[in-house]
């Protein structure tokens, strides 16, 4: 039998739940700590095991809270649940800078010790590094210090992404401005009282209409709208949110915060950071100025005399490029991809890749009524491997972007994994770019429920290197990019494929800009980094220094784009990682057959020498374990000049 899934609150009674549960869980927590403290068991396994059931309560505590908090519809709940996230951050620092705790594992018998399995003695040093990380061994106003910190820290935190969430501007216009927009997004957005059509800053609003108004008076304000978010309020939060970084870091023995962040990360040390991003810069520089030239040719046959495409044009523009160039209309593109056979052909395709089966499940209590749920099985038969929820579509107070939430973490016998995605796609047509971004993340969500059939809570699911993370969700977006995959699901009204010749346009059509784009993204890595290196006391001064270093675009005057960057606060210094990760996911591509992506042999052994083994190896052994010998940049240089 394997374990139940998780009971969910009703609407009704959720806020009472959600502080029931809190309240019952960090004492059960407490006193598993008080046994393991005051009578630790007398084998090292058994007091692994002990302080793992610890840390596989306080994280499903935490999952829970964090994906409520994010999604419920009732706005007590929200609050409710970010409490409860103060709370198990807070227990889970006293836990981690406990003496008494730490001294159970370091007086541990070598003997025993020594005669632990790999994976347990693993877990023995992971856990010994944790409590060294948070200060363990610092004196008692340090430690005070460090506490004081951390809940500041998860403080700030919350309030940065609650803010970026709920600042949601509005541009208006009238339905005359909107010339370009598809039929049916004016069709779903009518006129108000004075006769005009609101656009917010809501991805399904704002990205087609920076894509596709012809009027850019509006694309520039859609585009500042979006840039505000947050501003000015986020401006103080993220300045202290450094400062206390890097206190921190400090305080427990490193150098500054990136150095103390890249020590659990596979790139290993803070100053390797701007060496990548430059190493990717330097790569992408020439790609990007073939690229930009061609835009601002297009673009200059509209702005006679332009010497730069603002960022405020750029979609539009390579929208432009596309249809011109490379003979792709996005608006005809999206006519094959109707969100309900996307989401169907979604399941259809992962299962058959990693050989799995998705039972609806119709009887279970969700958070919102847009929510399905589905069990996830082995297509050959056997036990339930974890349930998976797809919230997949906006409303007002729910999170903005797209990402997967870990529900429960999974451990073989005692938790089901359970996990969520969250994103904000169109309930009918969905961009091309919105497909990739659902591939994307159910890349996380699948990483999750088949990285949770392991023995410990410390390495389930995603638990693996965060710089690593991204990897597989890259690799995966690959699948929403191939003609013979997207034909089993992608068509149009009247049944038809999506045609093979318009799929291959689509990927020169992607490809073109890729180079820009790197280097876009090495501008965001490194505001991430330096940020965190330099707490700079003016952040826009910073900001447009480093967007003139690396990014492909001038910046516009009086934004403040860092006020909503939501990544500053996961992340922190370390954004890099999409960029790490990718040059990882196009070597662990390059394994697989292009003429068959659907190849069971390769899809298996990804399957189980990378996904299945979440965190029980350095991520760099887990690849190699798949590849046969290390990875490396080769693959990466050669897609991005290609
Ligand atoms: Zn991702």
């Amino acid at each position: 039998m394997t374990p139940a899934p998780l009971a969910l609150p009703e609407t009704d009674n959720a806020e009472t739940w959600v502080k029931e549960r809190t309240s019952q869980t960090l004492t059960h927590v407490r006193e598993l700590a008080e046994q393991l403290r005051s009578a630790p068991p007398s084998q090292a396994l058994e007091v692994l095991k002990a302080w793992d059931q610890l840390s596989l309560e306080l994280g499903s505590l935490g999952g829970l809270a964090g994906l409520l908090a994010n999604v419920h519809p009732v706005e007590a709940v929200r609050t409710a649940c970010e409490d409860t996230e103060v709370e198990v951050d807070r227990l889970r620092t006293e836990l981690t800078q406990d003496r008494a705790l730490y001294q159970v594992f370091a007086d541990l018998p070598a003997d025993q010790t020594d005669a632990l399995d790999p994976l347990a003695a693993r877990l023995l040093e992971k856990t010994l590094q944790d409590f060294t990380r948070a200060g363990v061994d610092r004196d008692d106003a340090t430690r005070a210090r460090l506490t004081e910190i951390n809940e500041r820290l998860t403080e700030l935190n919350l309030e940065f992404s609650r803010v970026t969430r709920d600042d949601v501007r509005i541009t208006t216009a009238t339905p005359e401005q909107l010339d370009g927009m598809p039929a049916d997004w004016l069709e779903a957005h009518p006129v108000n009282g004075q006769g005009l059509v609101e656009i917010t800053t809501d991805y399904p609003d704002a990205l087609p209409a920076r894509m596709f108004v012809k009027d850019p008076a509006i694309r520039r304000a859609v585009t500042i709208a979006g840039l505000e978010r947050g501003w000015p309020h986020n401006d103080a939060v993220l300045k202290e949110m450094f400062a206390l970084r890097h206190e921190l870091a400090t305080l427990v023995g490193y150098e500054d915060w990136p150095a103390f962040d890249a020590e659990v990360k596979m790139i290993g040390e803070g100053r390797a950071i701007p060496e990548f991003i430059d190493k990717i810069a330097s790569a992408a520089e020439g790609r990007m100025k073939r690229d930009l030239e061609v835009l601002l040719d297009r673009y200059e046959r509209d702005v006679p005399g332009a010497s730069a495409v603002s960022a405020a044009d750029a979609l539009y523009y390579e929208e432009l490029v596309r249809q011109e160039k490379y003979g792709v209309d996005s608006q005809v593109v999206r006519t094959y991809f109707d969100f309900a056979k996307v989401h169907q052909g979604l399941l259809d395709v992962t299962g058959r890749l990693f050989g799995l089966r998705y039972e609806p499940v119709s009887d279970g209590v969700t958070w919102h009524e847009d929510v399905t749920v589905f069990d996830v099985y082995p297509h050959d038969g056997g036990e339930r491997l974890g349930r998976i929820y797809l919230d997949l579509h906006p409303r007002e107070g729910k999170y903005k972007h797209a990402a997967q939430f870990d529900l429960a973490p999974g451990v073989k016998g005692r938790q089901l994994p359970e996990g969520v995605l969250v994103c904000n796609f169109s309930r009918g047509l969905m961009e091309h770019d919105h497909v990739v971004t659902l591939f994307h993340e159910f890349g996380h969500l699948i990483h999750h429920v088949l990285g949770g059939q392991g023995e410990w809570a410390r390495f389930s699911g995603v638990a693996t290197e965060w710089d690593f993370v991204e990897a597989p969700s890259q690799m995966l977006e690959e699948w929403a990019w191939d003609a013979d995959v997207l034909q089993t699901f992608a068509t149009n009204d009247a049944g038809e494929p999506i045609p093979a010749d318009l799929v291959v346009r689509m990927r020169a059509a992607d490809d073109f800009g890729k180079g820009y784009h790197a280097r876009q993204q090495m501008f965001y890595a490194a505001i991430s980094y330096w940020f965190h290196k330099e707490q700079p006391e003016d952040l826009t001064k910073r900001l447009q220094e480093l967007q003139a270093a690396y990014s492909p675009y001038p910046y516009i005057d009086g934004t403040h784009f860092f006020a909503n960057f939501g990544h500053l606060g996961g992340y922190s210094s370390g954004y890099y990682t999409y960029m790490w990760s990718l040059v990882i996911a196009k070597d662990l591509f390059s394994a697989f057959d292009r003429e068959n992506l659907f190849d069971p042999e390769v899809a298996g052994r990804y399957r189980d020498l990378v996904l299945a083994r979440g965190g029980e190896k350095d991520a760099a052994d887990l690849v190699a374990d798949f590849l046969g010998r290390p990875y490396g940049f080769d693959a990466y240089a050669a897609w991005l000049v290609a």
